[in-house]
């Protein structure tokens, strides 16, 4: 099986270039969104408590921004409320060159708190 790496078509094992862009083909297509790969997370100021954390994560998510949730410390296997203290700080990790767009919703949706 090959694929055009340029019109991403689908060829059989016996076909080696793309009749349509002239294009060899490649074994695979399967590959990092490039922007994603190069992507650098760094974390933002801590909430205190992954409930904060998820409703951050869900408005980045819906603005097309990449985020993943860490917590410091303690994990919550237990399903512990991020409201006790012993629950440790949670941190969204965004996209470096996003960052201060991230804060700046971060720090508004806890004014609304
Ligand atoms: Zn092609």
């Amino acid at each position: 099986m090959g694929y055009c790496p340029k019109c991403r078509y689908e060829y059989e094992d016996h076909v080696h270039r793309c009749p349509d862009c002239n294009e060899e083909l490649i074994e695979s297509l399967v590959q990092e969104d490039p922007e994603l790969a190069e992507k650098r997370f760094v974390p933002m100021p801590g909430l205190p408590g992954r409930v904060y954390a998820e409703m951050v994560k869900s408005v980045l998510e819906k603005q097309g921004i990449p985020c993943y949730i860490r917590a410091d410390g303690v994990t919550d296997t237990l399903g512990i409320s991020g409201t006790s203290p012993v629950a440790g700080t949670v941190r969204i990790f965004v996209p470096e060159d996003r960052l201060k767009a991230c804060i700046n919703i971060q720090q508004n949706m806890l004014n609304h708190i």
